[in-house]
């Protein structure tokens, strides 16, 4: 490669690192978006307060944050087991009482099913 070469290709590698900001501490970009539908992007550093609204970089009005996929909130929602939906409708209480009841039915023969000579004397 000629010195020439080599010099022109470290120019466009420059320019486009200026440009995407590579080189700076770390940054997140954060959306938003005005009542007239402009959508926007401000890079923040990662450890600076969001604001929660800034000037409209089209228009010049109100834009609020687009907290779309905020990382808190996904933490937040952790994945429920079908235990854990069947405590949200019912204490434990409520479940030992079931219990008994199904228990009482199931040794009184209510159910229909083969009962235990042991089981239905306790019952009775
Ligand atoms: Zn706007």
């Amino acid at each position: 490669m000629s010195e020439r070469a080599l010099r022109g290709t470290r120019l466009v590698v420059t320019s486009y690192e200026t440009d995407r900001g590579i080189d700076l501490a770390p940054r997140q970009a954060v959306e938003y978006a005005c009542e007239k539908g402009h959508r926007f992007e401000m890079p923040f550093s990662v450890e600076a307060e969001i604001p929660p609204e800034w000037e409209c970089r089209v228009c010049g009005s109100q834009a609020l944050l687009v907290d779309g996929d905020a990382p808190e909130e996904k933490k937040a929602k952790p994945a429920r087991t079908h235990w854990d939906m069947l405590m949200e409708r019912r204490t434990r209480e409520e479940l030992e009482e079931v219990l008994e009841e199904r228990l009482a039915v199931l040794r009184s023969g209510g159910m229909n099913l083969a009962v235990h000579p042991r089981d239905s004397r306790k019952s009775a």
